[in-house]
């Protein structure tokens, strides 16, 4: 059974004191505890914390303030700072960092009375489309514990699509939250590039990287986007523009303009999610809405693209670990450059040295020209692509992932298999674009039941729109409410 009711029927339950302020983080911790191990997912449980947070929540309540979020458990990527926990980014080499500051996305979590419960597993560094590049131990998907979560926001995907929070944070650069919700069966948003402040957020590719949600539905994820979302002196990338109040309901869809890309319906994706994808356009016609066929000409450039630019400015980013402070305890060197080899030779993982070495070739004097320069160019008509469809058409819908959920193993050995998972997903964060991940039912495959996404897009800024398209969508789909085998054999 899911422990967990919609989340504003939690909210309800805590503020009118049906239930104590602690009830549901309580329950999370319980199921975390239980379940969070057999899926590889949680990094470290943040108990001390959450006895912090909650502490002062009943005199909050009872002061009248205003708490869209009072005792809700949440769980956060661990690449994502909240004080006085570890953040390993899941990497060795801050294997020990305690961050002495709240990245803002948490400050506002908390600020909303929420409480954070849990930092979840990733890739290392968000590198990779599996969380089999975590330097601890992989995360697995409660679909099919044999199979991949999804990554790199892996572990925050696995532990909300089995309700052991009902709600998490993860990143994205290039994919990182919707691939994993779509494998998982779950809503996943990326906001608009400078829609979430990155303070705290451990840098990667930094003209990329967004902090995304992840919830059970569009209606829950679009109530936690709305508290983290808005202008943040910290950082200088975030933008003014105005936060809609938020809207979590589904709407009248008569009339909206739906453009299909025809690259959704790719003879390389999954024949049975392209004729979800179908079997949704109907759907969507006979609300009322407009369909539309177009192309995202250079769409078929977004994953070289994307692998330029991320791993270029990773190459920068990454270059402050220098295991001296936390993480690595390699063996004394003679001098400090030699130990600044030695603690990143030990320090990072193959994944995370092979995006450095890529990125400094691609930055390097007499390449820069012919890779970074070209990407970035690629990169505008990209850009350029999506504002000419979205005069035509107000969201985009295809698939999110070419493929359900992978078997463990099955593409670590050949890494471009693995940048190909974000084939569908790469596009939106180099155009900047806000894009929602929607769980659309399942298939079967090998015996065990998988979960579909599907993916709506939309131009800057139309988060509350994706996510009341996304709500109408998911209740065309309504069998997609049962939980994974695994927590109905554990529950
Ligand atoms: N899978 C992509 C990569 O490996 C995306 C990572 C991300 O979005 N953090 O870079």
């Amino acid at each position: 059974m899911n422990a967990f009711p919609p989340v504003p029927e939690m909210v309800a339950a805590v503020r009118s004191k049906r239930v104590a302020p602690d009830h549901f983080v309580t329950e999370s911790l319980r199921r975390l505890e239980q379940h969070g191990g057999t899926l590889g997912a949680v990094l470290s449980l943040t108990k001390e914390r959450a006895q912090a947070d909650l502490a002062p929540l009943s005199a909050r309540l009872a002061g009248g303030e205003d708490l869209p979020l009072a005792g809700v458990p949440i769980a956060i990527k661990d690449n994502i700072c909240v004080r006085g926990t570890t953040t390993t980014c899941g990497s060795r080499i801050l294997e020990s960092y305690r961050p002495p500051y709240d990245a803002t996305a948490v400050e506002r979590l908390v600020r909303a009375g929420a409480v954070i419960v849990a930092k979840t597993n990733l890739d290392e560094f968000a590198m990779g489309s599996s969380t089999e590049n975590s330097a601890f131990f992989p995360a697995k998907n409660p679909w099919d514990l044999a199979r991949v979560p999804g990554g790199s926001s892996g572990g925050s995907a696995s532990v909300v699509a089995a309700a052991l929070v009902p709600a998490a944070l993860g990143s994205e650069t290039g994919g990182s939250v919707r691939q994993p919700a779509a494998f998982t069966g779950i809503a996943g948003l990326k906001p608009t590039y400078g829609r979430v402040s990155r303070y705290g957020l451990v840098a990667f590719g930094s003209s990329l990287d967004q902090i995304g949600t992840f919830a059970r539905t569009a209606a829950d994820a679009a109530l936690i986007h709305a508290v983290i979302a808005g202008r943040d002196p910290r950082d200088a990338t975030s933008s003014d523009h105005p936060v809609e109040p938020n809207q979590a309901r589904s709407m009248d869809l008569k009339g909206l303009r739906v453009g299909i890309p025809k690259e959704g319906h790719d003879s390389a994706i999954d024949a049975r999610i392209r004729a979800r994808l179908s079997a949704t356009q109907e759907r969507l016609l006979a609300a009322g809405a407009v369909i539309r066929e177009l192309s995202l000409p250079h769409a078929k450039y977004a994953i070289p693209t994307y692998y330029i630019v991320a791993t270029a400015e990773a190459s920068s980013n990454l270059a402050r670990h220098d295991g001296m402070h936390c993480g690595v305890a390699a063996p004394p060197e003679k001098d400090l450059l030699h130990q600044y080899l030695r603690n990143r030779a030990q320090g990072f993982g193959a994944e995370v040295t092979r995006r450095i070495l890529l990125g400094t070739f691609c930055l390097s004097s007499g390449y820069y020209d012919a890779y970074y320069e070209r990407a970035m160019r690629v990169r505008s008509l990209l850009a350029r692509d999506y504002r000419a469809a979205f005069e035509q058409v107000d969201v985009l819908l295809g698939p999110t992932t070419p493929t359900p959920a992978f078997k463990h193993g099955e593409k670590t050995s050949d890494p471009l298999q693995m940048y190909l998972a974000d084939v569908l997903t790469a596009g939106a964060n180099l155009a900047g674009v806000p894009a929602l991940s929607i769980r659309a039912g399942h298939l079967t495959e090998g015996g065990s039941e998988l979960p579909i996404g599907l993916q709506l897009t939309g131009p800057a800024w139309s988060e509350n729109l994706l996510f009341r398209v996304g709500a109408a969508i998911e209740s065309y789909w309504p069998e997609a409410d049962r939980l994974p085998p695994f927590v109905r054999s554990q529950a």
